[in-house]
């Protein structure tokens, strides 16, 4: 796995748990989905009704996950987590639902990958908390429904547009996730210092926030790589002289990017006169899945105004060319 992939890891599992916050007051940025959500939280408490269904949609690694347990927290109630894949038959799906109880959350991770029939059965458990199954075969064949405990749906996924839209009509709350600012993530750095005892100078876990490509997973990996080098080659203290040595040495670059960003970012500016040329094509020549550029790496660069989408392709800046040390072609300047 790349260092910087947002993707989650076996061996951080333990790590991440322990990281990441319980409630509301603990999670850090995101103030505008934060502030709606502790208003809905607290209308759901004071009516005793289940909260509404919250879609979270945002790159990985923002804390969509997070999220929901921090929801399911401040409610007081169970969460039940599983992903859209996991979810097989429509039968899997009535299994989990009819053993929630009353106000309980129940996770999808990937919602997007819902398969349709299970989908189908979801339409009417979160409109009026019914299920709808089938009895017998042929002309005897029969519906029969039956009713759930009202309950809170969260469904993340990486782009609210990879949903149906019968699917995304039916949640109440839709919030996006926002990569975080170097000095949300630097308190991010700082807290996950804390924790694990790591001893971190300031100017230390800003340097490393600032290449953490606005994401506070890919910021708490990086401070745990970066805690390897100070441990062999230092004292065990992680200074900002160290952190920049070691993410040097790390390959990520002062602004985040790793070698595939710079692959990607080249081949554009070299093999197409930095486009606009098509995602899938840009996909072909580098080797990788256009899902996986559209979720992962694009987001970033787009944030940092790197690259552009137009009608005819992607784009590379001027800001590419000039952070990769490239020569601007002269119709390109102004
Ligand atoms: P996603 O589900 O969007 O892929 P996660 O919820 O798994 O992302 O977040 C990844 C990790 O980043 C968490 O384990 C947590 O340690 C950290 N994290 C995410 N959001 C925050 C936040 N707002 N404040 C502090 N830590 C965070």
């Amino acid at each position: 796995d790349r260092l910087i992939s947002a993707n989650l890891m076996m061996e951080d599992q333990a790590v991440e748990l322990s990281l990441r916050p319980r409630y509301l007051n603990e999670y850090i940025g995101q103030n505008q989905v934060k502030e709606n959500l502790k208003v809905y939280i607290e209308a759901a408490k004071m009516r005793k009704e289940a909260l509404d269904h919250v879609l979270l949609y945002g790159p990985p690694g923002l804390g969509k996950t997070t999220l929901a347990n921090i929801i399911a927290n401040e409610l007081g109630v169970n969460l039940r987590t599983t992903s859209g894949p996991a979810i097989e038959r429509p039968g899997d799906l009535a299994a989990l639902l009819t053993n929630l109880q009353e106000g309980d959350v129940l996770f999808i991770d990937e919602i997007h990958r819902l398969h349709r029939t299970v989908e189908e059965v979801m339409y009417p458990a979160m409109e009026d908390f019914a299920l709808d199954i089938m009895i017998g075969k042929g002309p005897s064949a029969r519906s029969v429904r039956l009713d759930l405990p009202p309950f809170t749906l969260i469904g993340a996924t990486t782009r609210a547009g990879l949903l149906s839209a019968p699917l995304r009509d039916r949640f109440g709350v839709i919030s996006r996730l926002e990569f975080y600012n170097t000095d949300e993530l630097a308190y991010i750095v700082s807290r996950a210092a804390d924790i694990l005892g790591i001893e971190i100078l300031g100017d230390a876990a800003e340097e490393i926030a600032l290449r953490s490509r606005g994401t506070p997973r890919i910021a708490n990996r990086l401070l745990k790589r970066v805690r390897d080098f100070a441990q062999v080659r230092g004292d065990g203290i992680i200074s900002p002289e160290l952190a920049s040595e070691a993410l040097k040495r790390l390959q990520v670059d002062p602004r985040g990017l790793d070698e595939i960003d710079h692959k990607m970012l080249r081949t554009m500016i070299q093999s197409f006169r930095g486009g606009p040329v098509g995602l899938d094509t840009i996909a072909a020549t580098i080797g990788e899945e256009s899902q996986t550029i559209e979720d992962v790496y694009e987001p970033y660069l787009l944030q940092i105004g790197f690259l552009q989408r137009t009608p005819r392709g992607r784009v590379a800046t001027p800001a590419a060319y000039t952070h990769l040390g490239l020569p601007l072609p002269m119709d390109k300047r102004d």
